[in-house]
C-alpha cells in the first residue's frame, strides 16, 4: 500500500507556520510526527511519500500522480478559546473511504492518550471540504492532532510526539488490514 503523508503547513514554518502558541509551531510539530510516522510504516512495510508545502495544489497533484493508496493531512487545531482542547479526525463529505482511514487514526489517537491523559477529549470525526481531501483521488483524512492554544494540549504535541507518531502509523495498518 502507498501511503501519502502531509505534514500541515510550510517547510520550517517559511512562509507559513499555521498555528502559533505556547511556544510552538504547527508546522513544526506536524513535521516531526510526520517523519516519525514515515519510519514506523516503512518499517511496517509500506511505501510511503512525504511532502510538506505552502502549495496545496503541489501536495494533491503529488500523491494523485504517485497514485497513492491513501492520504493522511497532519495538523494541530487553534480556538480563540484556550479551553478548547482534544482530537478530530476530517473527511470529505460523503467519502466512505476517507471516513474509514479517519476513523482507524482517530480510534488509536483516542486510544493511546486515553491512558496518557484521561482528560483528552474525543472530539470524533467530521466532515469538512478542506482542499487536500476535496483535491486526492484516494482516501483521504486530515488529523488535527491537538490544540496548540491550550496549555494542555501544547504539552502533549510537545512531549508525546512519538505517542501521536505511533497511533497514526497503527491507524494506517488497520485502515490497510480493512480494506484487503
Ligand atoms: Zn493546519
Amino acid at each position: 500500500m502507498k501511503v501519502f503523508l502531509n505534514p500541515g503547513h510550510a517547510p520550517n514554518g517559511n512562509p507559513d507556520p499555521g498555528a502559533c502558541g505556547n511556544g510552538l509551531r504547527e508546522s513544526d510539530i506536524a513535521a516531526q510526527v510526520g517523519h516519525l510516522v514515515e519510519g514506523y510504516l516503512i518499517a511496517a512495510g509500506l511505501e510511503v511519500m512525504t511532502l510538506q508545502s505552502d502549495s496545496l495544489s503541489e501536495i494533491t497533484d503529488t500523491a494523485n500522480d504517485w497514485g497513492a493508496d491513501v492520504f493522511v493531512s497532519i495538523h494541530c487545531n487553534s480556538a480563540a478559546s484556550e479551553f478548547a482542547r482534544g482530537v478530530e479526525t476530517f473527511s470529505f463529505p460523503g467519502s466512505v473511504g476517507g471516513r474509514d482511514i479517519a476513523g482507524c487514526i482517530q480510534r488509536q489517537i483516542v486510544g493511546a492518550f486515553a491512558e496518557i491523559d484521561p482528560d483528552f477529549p474525543d472530539r470524533g470525526l467530521k466532515e469538512a471540504n478542506f482542499y487536500v481531501v476535496r483535491n486526492t483521488d484516494m482516501p483521504a483524512c486530515l488529523v488535527e492532532l491537538a490544540f496548540i492554544s491550550n496549555e494542555e494540549d501544547a504539552a502533549l504535541l510537545k512531549f508525546q510526539v512519538d505517542d501521536y507518531a505511533r497511533a497514526i502509523a497503527r491507524g494506517v495498518t488497520d485502515y490497510e488490514q480493512a480494506i484487503s
